[in-house]
């Protein structure tokens, strides 16, 4: 019950907080051509670092309700209508809001991305005994025939697995079980039972051949770390498929834009502040994702007095605990910004930075414990500290 309050604050706090975006000239900024762009994890920005510092001062636009920040901050265009729909979905608080011909029409189109989204979670809850991934976690070793989507988001997340090393693991499931993530009644488990239930994990052991999967008896999945990236680009091509071309869809935070505003203008987002409430930065972008992670989503504090977050390190079995405080991935696909922005929190920095320069088809944002920010290169000149926010050390990170 306890964790279930901690995640309703947390889905209004995100709501209201982790995004929202203003009128694009917004009192005299200097967006006013979509010159800034981010997509094919590659940016080309023409912007000045001056005009996104002009764009600093948003924090009073974060206090509101909901529904008219999200009103308020889409220039409302004659032909278009703006559309708004929340509701709680997949354990998170979902807001989408599009640009549709009328409203009856952007209702109905809300309605069936809706339903997808819940098609989504009867698929991948780990609860839901009629689910299939509950299925899957119950074969006792069995071979199961899977479906499209679980096919695909797995070969995704196995792939991801390997190519970080096993910092993203979807078979952490017997470990984040233990800590009582999945139910909210927390705990620390000895470290004997933490030994034990790591056997049962490795997605090196998991076989996916086709349409058919095989756990290892007492092995579990779970989809957490990416399945809110998958929504968002399954929602994103639903739209384009409505004919929507500008869109912004907020996943508990995983912010999936689709387009640009209808004037051309850049989506402006605010970044939360991983210590506290509102946000510490604002980010400009247009088509593509942001998505970010955090021991602040989802934690407890333990009998210990010490903070337990819900991003588990696979190699230890704990909580992962280096020194980050915040993970945001930014590229054009929402599924590999999750399944990355979950594997660069257990990463660390160092590791971070160097999968970074190794890859190079996303970019990120890192917030330390010690309030260091480190940006790529590539959101340099999209990304600004906020105003209260402007004594945090910034360091640009580089090829
Ligand atoms: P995210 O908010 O995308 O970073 O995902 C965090 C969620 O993914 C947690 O709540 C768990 O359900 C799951 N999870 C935790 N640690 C890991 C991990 N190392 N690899 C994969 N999934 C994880
Ligand atoms: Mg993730």
């Amino acid at each position: 019950m306890r964790g279930y309050m901690k995640r309703k604050k947390t889905f209004i706090l995100a709501a209201l907080i982790v995004i929202f975006l203003f009128l694009s000239a917004c009192r005299g900024g200097g967006d006013s051509g979509s010159d800034g762009n981010f997509s094919q994890g590659e940016t080309s920005v023409t912007e000045s670092i001056v005009a996104a510092e002009s764009f600093a001062g948003m924090d009073s636009f974060a206090a509101g309700t909901e529904s008219s920040v999200m009103a308020e901050s889409f220039p409302m265009t004659e032909s278009l209508a703006v559309v708004t729909e929340s509701f709680p979905v997949m354990d998170t608080y979902v807001t989408l809001t599009i640009h549709a011909e009328g409203k009856e029409q952007g209702r109905e189109i809300l309605e069936e991305a809706k339903g997808k989204l819940e098609g989504l979670e009867r698929l991948w809850s780990v609860t839901d005994e009629e689910s299939e991934l509950y299925q899957i976690n119950h074969s006792d070793g069995a071979p199961v025939t899977v479906s499209p989507e679980t096919r695909e988001i797995l070969s995704f997340a196995l792939d991801e697995a390997a190519e970080t090393d096993g910092a993203l693991d979807p078979t952490i499931y017997p470990v984040l079980a233990a800590w009582g993530f999945t139910t909210g009644e927390n705990r620390i488990p000895p470290p004997e039972e933490i030994q034990e239930l790591l056997d049962k994990t490795g997605y090196e052991k998991v076989v996916l051949d086709g349409e058919q999967l095989q756990l290892e008896e007492g092995m579990m999945l779970d989809l957490g770390a990416v399945a809110k990236g998958y929504a968002g680009d399954m929602l994103e091509e639903f739209l384009e498929e409505k004919g929507i071309t500008s869109a912004l869809l907020d996943l508990g935070g995983n912010i999936q834009a689709v387009g640009a505003k209808p004037d051309g203008s850049l989506w402006n987002l605010g970044l939360k502040d991983p210590f506290g409430e509102g946000v510490f930065a604002s980010l400009r972008v247009k088509d593509c994702a942001v998505v970010t992670s955090g021991a602040y989503e989802r934690f407890f504090i333990g009998e210990d007095g010490k903070h337990y977050g819900h991003i588990i390190d696979p190699d230890t079995g704990y909580p992962a605990d280096n020194g980050l405080a915040s993970v945001t991935v930014v590229a054009d696909r929402g599924l590999l910004c999750d399944a990355l922005s979950t594997a660069l929190f257990v990463m660390g920095r160092e590791r971070a930075a160097e999968f970074w320069r190794e890859r190079q088809d996303f970019q990120m944002i890192l917030v330390t414990e010690d309030r260091e920010v480190l940006v790529t290169e590539g959101l340099e000149k999209i990304f600004a500290l906020d105003r209260n926010h402007k004594k945090w050390d910034l360091e640009v990170l580089r090829p």
